[in-house]
């Protein structure tokens, strides 16, 4: 058993002591049978919520109306859900009432895909109604029960296949798959930030291109945020194309990528990323980059300056790209001989200006400070008092 399960093994014991259920279930026993490392430990217990606080003596209500409540141990926060059905969806994303129910097996049949559908008991036993085990085997992503009901309850459930395709390196079953193409344009009823979440996750998963293949192939992009005129089929296999061995590492990688790439001009880039809802440090990031990707082959040291605490981000997005090696060592030095890292790093600031007679406060002082940094980021000028005021008194 993994690590994190032995630590949370206790949790299970002293519900099942109290007469009640409980279940490592979802993804950490998907990884635990993948030899792979685990993110949370989640629990579901045939306890409900308020039984559950009864059991333990430290408990935070982090999502009672959904059944869950995290109990701590150890300085370890854990998740514990009440078995669930969900009933009625009527809008295509998110079930109308929640039913906590006493049996495991209903709550297994709601879960999304066969792999994601496992519970794992105190003794180290493996539940598997709906023959995960066999998927993980095919290396095939398969929906619990009906692909297209289970679809037609949740569309999110279509990107999640994607993800977990991309994550896995696995394929997408054929009904599983039929599914997803007959039902696509429900995605446009689910909210952005949670298709961004799973789509950001596809595309830093081992299988990326795969995905963005498997999207093109089922129709995927027009009900996907974002505009239809700037983001085509064509833009999702050129990404694919070099998706094939590298994966972006962070999401100022993805989203540089995704829309530096395929967005040309900058008005239209600021549209698409008010239509992902992206968060603002996202929008910024994009922004300075997305000019920078577009003229790597000739960048000057002006540009690389601009973009220097995002220089990582910039030369990882090249790579994925598949630039050549001298261009990224000669980008790479442009970063490593800046002169300044900063307007903080000059020699001169603006009071000392003024007190040396060659300034006065107002609009013009700015304008020369910039002369200055841009000089001296050029190489023109030495960053150093004397020369600076020389360089003023020239001006
Ligand atoms: P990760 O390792 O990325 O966290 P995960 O499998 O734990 O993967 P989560 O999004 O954390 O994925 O969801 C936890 C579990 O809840 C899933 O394994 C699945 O059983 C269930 N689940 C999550 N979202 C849905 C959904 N939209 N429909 C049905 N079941 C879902
Ligand atoms: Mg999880």
């Amino acid at each position: 058993l993994p690590s994190q399960l032995v630590a949370a093994k206790p949790i299970l014991e002293k519900i099942n002591q109290a007469g009640y259920e409980a279940y490592f279930v979802g993804g950490c026993v998907r990884d635990m049978i993948l030899g792979q490392e685990l993110h949370d430990v989640d629990i579901a217990s045939s306890a409900y919520p308020e039984e559950i606080k009864q059991i333990f003596d430290k408990t935070v209500d982090t999502g009672i109306q959904h059944g869950t409540v995290m109990v701590l141990d150890h300085g370890e926060g854990y998740e514990i859900t009440t078995f669930r059905t969900e009933s009625t969806y009527t809008d295509f994303r998110r079930p109308d009432s929640v039913t906590f129910v006493r049996s495991l097996e209903e709550d297994l049949k709601r879960r999304d895909f066969t792999i994601n559908a496992f519970a794992l008991d105190a003794d180290g036993q493996v539940i598997d109604l709906f023959n995960g085990l066999g998927d993980l085997e095919k290396k095939q992503i398969r929906a619990v029960g009906d692909a297209k009901e289970r679809f037609t309850e949740d569309a999110l459930r279509m990107m999640r296949a994607l993800r977990f395709a991309s994550k896995l390196d696995f394929t997408i079953e054929e009904k599983t798959l039929e599914a997803l193409e007959a039902l696509a344009p429900n995605l446009e009823k689910i909210a952005v930030e949670r298709i961004q979440v799973e789509f950001e996750k596809m595309l830093m998963g081992q299988a990326a291109g795969q995905a963005l293949l498997t999207m093109v192939e089922v129709d995927l992009l027009p009900y996907l945020p974002g505009q239809a005129e700037f983001v085509t089929n064509e833009h999702l296999l050129y990404l694919a194309s070099h998706l094939q061995n590298r994966q972006p590492q962070s999401l100022a990688q993805v989203w540089t990528l995704y829309l530096a790439t395929i967005v040309r001009p900058a008005v239209d880039l600021q549209k698409e990323l008010r239509s992902w809802k992206l968060s603002r440090e996202i929008m910024a990031t994009v922004g300075r980059l997305a000019p920078a990707i577009q003229k790597a082959d000739s960048l000057t040291i002006w540009d690389v300056y601009q973009i220097n605490d995002l220089a990582e981000t910039l030369l990882a997005v090249l790579k994925i790209l598949s630039f050549s090696p001298t261009l990224l060592r000669h980008i790479e030095e442009l970063f490593f001989n800046l002169p300044i890292r900063s307007a903080k790093d000059l020699a001169v600031n603006g009071g000392q200006l003024i007190k040396a007679g060659l300034a006065t406060p107002g609009p013009l002082l700015g304008k020369q400070l910039s002369a200055i940094e841009l000089a001296v980021v050029e190489g023109r000028l030495e960053n150093e008092q004397e020369a600076i005021f020389d360089f003023v008194k020239e001006q």
